[in-house]
């Protein structure tokens, strides 16, 4: 391309999105095109601030037409450089920030219909207004952008009673990669005319279109909340807790999360206000929370005699049942922080795994000694939610260890991990995604199949691969 053409191409999408809408130069460019962990930046012919559905559809229409491939990016927390342009500066950044508005809320269809662009903290607070709840719950909120989490089909915490946000979504409003508009904002809870095609868009990082609104199920707001730390002696017997609990209370079971006693020592360390030395002796706790539509419930009465059993029948070492919803919000803070004590303490080296949950203890129980014995002293920091089968098996460089010395060996740890994940049954990538990340996995995992199924819907939807090009898919 030059620099007439490039130009030429600027003043098309000034011409569509406004002078505010585009950004040129590297100083404007520059917090779009790094991600926060600094693994990944990208070059830029532009960054595109679309302010509606039209501008968005003009602007593929055009970038099909000239071969400029789009990079739909949200709050670039997906953290697998899936939001980021490649190193050439020919392709363009579509940023959908500018489009943030609460389109409409059904409070009788309970169901609330977003421009893609607006934050999920924004949608939430929108729901909330209305008496309702959306129950997508990332510690990345304030940042993240529906359109994001719907690209990923993020998780989070609550996905053990109302699924990831696939399960939340009743309609998409798609720009295709020729730049057609493709809308299905009715919001029906049973459409079986055909094929279910936002399923097609939910997850597809992007590579299949823009999604630029979204019509999403809320819920009732649960009338109570009680929040535990449950202290155990190793994942088997979370697990055995989680099969008591689920047996006893059902779908009140929002949430189960694991986290080491390495993970919390951490939060101890670097967020030493936080209350992360309670059960601290344990090696590995539990963080759960049970969600009662009534508040005559006694959820609370009813969780502690549950724990007391299982304490009595030695399942669990010790327990502390949050008083009230500070005290509950102040379990979820230390939970929440991990992420954040890993990076503080240095550099590591992640995993996103999903398991079969009876599997889950095995594995774990196999990879630490195996772990130790291949690479001395890497501290494993292992936390996440185990009652979707998904942890977070994250290494911590050892102590007092070489950094570079010790993400050099990233190939090889990674190799151990995902090898054994998928001998077990389960998947390199649980709530992350692929991005550009894990696309040597998905040549190395995925079969022969799957891979050609997956490359036949994107001929389909993107002949000219101009939607995010080299994501997702390994090289043929
Ligand atoms: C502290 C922290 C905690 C997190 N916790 C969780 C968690 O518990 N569960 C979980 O699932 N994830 C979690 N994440 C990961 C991340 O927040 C999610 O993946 C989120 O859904 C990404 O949204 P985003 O708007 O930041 O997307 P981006 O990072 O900007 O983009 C992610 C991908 O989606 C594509 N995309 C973005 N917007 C659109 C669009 N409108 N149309 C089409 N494609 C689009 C991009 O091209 C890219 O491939 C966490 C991240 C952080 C930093």
């Amino acid at each position: 391309m030059n620099p007439q053409q490039a130009a030429a191409h600027l003043a098309f999408f000034r011409t569509v999105c406004g002078a505010r809408g585009v950004r040129s130069t590297p100083q404007d460019q520059a917090s779009y095109l790094e991600e926060p962990r600094g693994r990944f930046t990208g070059a830029a012919l532009a960054v595109v601030l679309p302010g509606s559905t039209a501008e968005v559809a003009a602007v593929v229409q055009y970038a099909q037409t000239h071969g400029i491939a789009i990079v739909p990016q949200g709050g670039q927390t997906g953290l697998c450089g899936g939001a980021l342009p490649d190193g050439s500066g020919r392709q363009i950044v579509l940023n959908l920030k500018r489009m943030r508005r609460v389109l409409a809320l059904d409070p009788v269809e309970a169901t609330v219909t977003v421009e893609a662009g607006c934050r999920l903290a924004e949608v939430q607070a929108a729901a909330d207004a209305a008496g309702l709840w959306f129950p997508l719950s990332l510690a990345s909120a304030g940042e993240c952008q529906i359109g994001g989490n719907l690209a990923t089909n993020a998780g989070g915490h609550n996905v053990l009673r109302y699924g990831n946000v696939r399960e939340l979504c009743l309609g998409l409003e798609v720009v295709l990669a020729d730049g057609r508009i493709w809308s299905d904002l009715k919001g029906l809870r049973k459409d079986n005319s055909g094929y279910d095609l936002k399923q097609l868009f939910i997850g597809a990082e992007g590579t299949l279109g823009v999604i630029t609104a979204a019509i999403l199920r809320l819920v009732p707001h649960p009338a109570q909340q009680v929040t535990a730390q449950v202290a155990v002696s190793d994942p088997a017997a979370a697990l055995r807790l989680l099969g008591r609990l689920s047996g006893a209370v059902g779908e009140a079971l929002t949430a189960f999360e694991l986290m080491s006693a390495f993970s919390l020592e951490l939060v101890a360390r670097h967020f030493p206000d936080l209350p992360a030395r309670q059960l601290e002796t344990s090696p590995w706790s539990v963080l759960l929370e049970l969600s009662g539509a009534s508040s005559d419930a006694g959820l609370s009465d009813r969780l502690s005699q549950i724990l007391d059993a299982a304490l009595r029948a030695g399942e669990i070492r010790d327990a502390v049942v949050a008083r009230n919803a500070s005290q509950g919000a102040r379990l979820w803070a230390v939970r929440n922080a991990i992420p954040d004590a890993q990076r503080r303490e240095g550099p590591s080296i992640k995993h996103d795994i999903a398991l079969p949950r009876a599997r889950m203890a095995a594995f774990i129980g196999e990879m630490l000694p195996l772990l130790e014995s291949r690479f001395p002293g890497v501290r494993p920091c292992v936390f996440g939610h185990l009652g979707d089968g998904n942890l977070h098996f994250n290494l911590s460089l050892p102590q007092g260890g070489d950094a570079q010395a010790f993400l050099d060996q990233r190939d090889a740890l990674e190799r151990l991990v995902h090898d054994r994940v998928v001998a077990l049954g389960g998947s390199f990538s649980a709530e992350h995604g692929i991005g550009q990340l894990k696309r040597g996995e998905m040549a190395r995992y995925k079969d022969a199949v799957t891979l050609d199924l997956m490359r036949t819907l994107k001929r389909a939807l993107d002949p000219h691969d101009v939607m995010n090009p080299g994501k997702v898919l390994p090289d043929p």
